[in-house]
């Protein structure tokens, strides 16, 4: 039976202003068939057709949030992870807990971009495991010494493959040459991904990398991306400097992580060639939070650890000023989190972060539409509008008044994912996941 739920406030993600006495009804197949603005119930008619009608007062409603940058498959802690402190089963373990985690926090969809194997969005998919609609990239394609190389630094790289859990959690694979990028990238789709996530650029969290070196060739980079349109999806790819982001969008991807030091020159070619941007703030914000209790700590390793963290302060401090440039020259923005390990249930900590540079609806925006588009999935979901599936956040305050409110589960009333309750402190709580129609990736 269809469900109209009444007098809410809508934000509908298209950056529309808030909307009050706002009724939407969402029809038996998940989807929403109806969003009425403006007018009392009686004055619509609505609860005279036999559906069931569900006072929302008070409530503010948005589209599910998105996190466009997310790695569900690197939940367990991560140095313990590489270290291969971690059984098969906590990993396991970690990975579902992260998914319904992200459920539970309002994240009805996640684009996954290195580490999570397409089995586990498959059991979401079929109902049999609690969390979000899941696109996933699998193993994150590295060059053997790049950025994603995560072991100990004498490792034989021979010995790297080990870290794999086949079909479940593989954080990267190494290639060399544009015929083994060629054959990871086929072995990464043959596995279940909806894309491809490739280093182009060195990094923060790996030894021996530096975030100022450009990694794989344009040749190696356009043979992930022939393959990747062969299946009619993209690459996106790990990018903090410009000359590797550069080489990247020339073989044709189509999605930048990070881009950190993206100036109006950059920005302005990529609004030119439709190639979208991620900032990811809070992985800056969790290392500073960390620096801080090392400072006051001190002792062995102290100055070592604040060396390295200052590289990702001005890192940080660059794609803070990258946004507003990005937003100026028409870039499509999205919004990910970026967070590895348990934490990664704080994942709504980069709207807060993205409204400190502008504002909550914009950061809304990003995280619902934009993401939306960015997972090409802008015609299934993303805004509250009629036909859309409803994905939907019911808060019992105004995240426009106050952005925390996002990070806040105690004010998350109730969570739909394709029309059903499956979170929120409604205590309708669904224990079992539901399944959820597999939109065609356009
Ligand atoms: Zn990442």
């Amino acid at each position: 039976m269809a469900t109209w739920y009444t007098n809410l406030t809508l934000i509908d993600g298209t950056g529309a202003a808030a909307q009050e006495r706002s009724h939407v009804r969402v029809d038996d197949d998940g989807t929403i068939g109806a969003v009425e603005s403006g007018a009392d119930t009686g004055a619509l008619g609505i609860g005279g057709d036999g559906a069931d009608v569900v006072d929302c007062a008070g409530r503010f409603l948005t589209p599910g949030l998105i996190d466009a940058h997310s790695h569900l498959g690197l939940a367990s802690d991560i140095d313990a992870t590489m270290r291969l402190d971690v059984s098969v089963a906590e990993t396991a373990r970690d990975i579902f807990e992260a998914c319904s985690d992200a459920l539970d926090a309002g994240f009805t969809t996640i684009r996954d971009v290195g580490g999570l194997e397409g089995p586990v969005p498959d059991l979401i998919r079929r109902g049999r495991l609690r969390g979000p609609r899941v696109l996933t990239s699998g193993p994150v394609q590295c060059q053997t010494g790049g950025h994603g190389q995560m072991g100990p630094r004498f490792e034989p790289t021979e010995l790297f493959d080990c870290h794999q859990i086949v079909g479940l959690r593989t954080a990267s694979m190494l290639s060399d040459g544009p015929d083994e990028v060629r054959r990871n990238v086929r072995e990464t789709f043959r596995r279940g991904a909806d894309l491809i996530k490739m280093c182009v650029t060195g990094g923060v969290i790996t030894v021996g990398t530096n975030p100022s070196d450009t990694q794989f060739t344009v040749p190696e980079v356009r043979a992930a991306v022939e393959e990747a349109e062969a299946r009619g999806t993209y690459v996106t790819v790990h990018a903090h400097n410009n000359a590797g982001l550069l080489a990247a969008v020339e073989a044709g991807v189509k999605c930048i992580e990070h881009g950190s030091e993206v100036n109006r020159e950059v920005a302005e070619l990529l609004a030119e060639k439709e190639v979208a941007l991620v900032p990811t703030l809070a992985p800056g914000e969790i290392l500073r939070e960390r620096s801080q209790k090392v400072r006051e700590r001190g002792g062995q390793g102290a100055d070592a650890y604040l060396k390295q963290f200052s590289v990702t302060e001005r890192l940080i401090a660059g794609m803070s000023e990258v946004v507003p440039l990005a937003r100026e020259a028409g870039v499509l923005l999205g919004l990910g989190a970026d967070i590895t390990g348990p934490r990664q249930r704080e994942r709504a900590m980069e709207l807060v972060l993205r409204a400190k540079i502008e504002d909550p609806m914009a950061a809304l925006v990003s995280a619902t539409r934009d993401n939306a588009r960015i997972c090409r999935l802008e015609d299934t979901i993303g805004t509250v509008e009629v036909g859309k599936v409803a994905d939907l956040c019911f808060w019992s305050e105004s995240p426009l008044d106050d952005v925390e409110v996002f990070t806040d589960t105690a004010k998350l009333a109730l969570v739909l994912q394709g029309g059903r309750a499956v979170a929120g402190t409604d205590g309708t709580t669904a224990q079992t996941a539901s399944p959820w129609v597999q939109p065609a990736l356009s």
